[in-house]
């Protein structure tokens, strides 16, 4: 049944950057309004005001742990653990955030080597890492009869291929990826991906930070800036119930996806415009399958189209069926980007 997915939708503006302030850019036209979790956007003459309204909206200033509390995120791990599915993903042009927002990292920080250890304690981390650990924080809490194991593969998309994180022998250049399969169960699985079975989130953490120091080495290996790349790093939840023999079996996706930002106004050719494309097209699936779930109603099944993008057939068990979905919208604060923001607010406001 494809009918009873809840999506919530946030919208978070990120800082003007200095060198954006160097530049002289400011932002005169997209506002946002705390209270009443509404983005006002002005017309270009000014003149006239249009409102987008959302489950939740974040300024600038908002900090990491905020975002992570105020959205739904603690009520869809609590969801998680309980046996449900479930998609956190970040979406908006590139250099809106979606990296600082999911992971959090100062990428210059981790090159050449990571330096943040698993559990230290960052106010910059993103939702990943947060939600790692409230995740466990949330097993602790269930009855002890209860034993947990999480599984976690992390993957990147490129172009329609699919790379796995955890596996740099995968990484080398001139690697075809790896397959996709369709399972009896009516899922689709990657072929020969490394699954790390986790009783902690430290466990977690450490093949998380393995991923992002191998997407570094692949983003100059496979001449592929992470900005062109879905990253998805899936965590399967088993709890197996020692007394009753019960089983809870969930999945927990969080992506980062690639940079929706048009062709035609980052002047793509050759590679660059192919690769464009293939974003533009998993991103356009994705924006069908979240209409398609949003405007079904309980009962009814529509067709999906999952199979027409990589992307969509990894998030199809998480973010159809009994699924919880969160979209985590990224703006630019530069009236430069203002064509970008309301596209992304447009993508926005079709999955909510
Ligand atoms: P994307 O992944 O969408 O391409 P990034 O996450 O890499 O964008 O963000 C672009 C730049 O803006 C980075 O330098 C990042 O550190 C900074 N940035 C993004 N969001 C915030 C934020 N909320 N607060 C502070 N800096 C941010
Ligand atoms: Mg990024």
């Amino acid at each position: 049944m494809e009918s009873s997915t809840r999506i919530s939708v946030a919208i978070r503006m990120r800082p003007i950057l200095k060198e954006e302030v160097d530049q002289g850019q400011t932002n005169s036209k997209v506002f946002i309004d705390s209270a009443e979790k509404a983005i006002v956007v002005s017309s270009i003459d000014q003149k006239q005001q249009k409102k987008f309204l959302f489950d939740s909206v974040f300024d600038e200033i908002t900090p990491q742990n905020e975002l992570f509390n105020s959205t739904q995120i603690p009520e869809l791990l609590k969801k998680v653990v309980q046996g449900f599915n479930a998609t956190i993903f970040a979406y908006g042009q590139t250099g809106s955030g979606k990296t600082y927002t999911m992971e959090g990292y100062d990428y210059n920080d981790l090159k050449p080597n990571i330096k943040v250890k698993p559990n230290q304690e960052n106010e910059k981390q993103g939702v990943v890492p947060r939600a790692i650990k409230a995740l466990f924080e949330e097993i602790k809490s269930m009855p002890s009869t209860t034993e947990y194991t999480v599984y976690c593969t992390y993957l990147q998309v490129y172009q329609e291929k699919i790379y796995d994180l955890l596996n740099p022998a995968q990484l080398k250049p001139g690697s075809p990826g790896l397959k996709m399969r369709w399972s009896k169960h009516d899922e689709f699985y990657v072929e020969n991906l490394y699954v790390n079975a986790c009783y902690n989130a430290t466990e977690v953490l450490t093949h998380f930070h393995a991923g992002l120091k191998n997407k570094i080495m692949a983003s100059h290996n496979l001449n592929s800036a992470s900005s062109r790349s879905h990253c998805i790093l899936s965590l399967n939840i088993e709890g197996v119930d020692v007394e009753g023999g019960g089983i809870i079996s969930s999945k927990l996706q969080l992506v980062d996806l690639a940079g929706s930002e048009r062709a035609s106004l980052t002047g793509n050719e050759g590679l660059a415009l192919k690769e464009s494309i293939e974003i533009n097209k998993s991103l356009f699936t994705l924006r069908q399958v979240i209409t398609t779930l949003a405007g079904s109603r309980e009962g009814e099944s529509a067709f999906v189209p999952y199979r027409d993008s990589k992307l969509t057939s990894l998030l199809k068990q998480s973010i159809g069926g009994n699924s919880f979905c969160l979209m985590i919208a990224c703006l630019c604060p530069c009236d430069q980007f203002y064509e970008e923001n309301l596209s992304t607010l447009a993508y926005a406001t079709k999955a909510s």
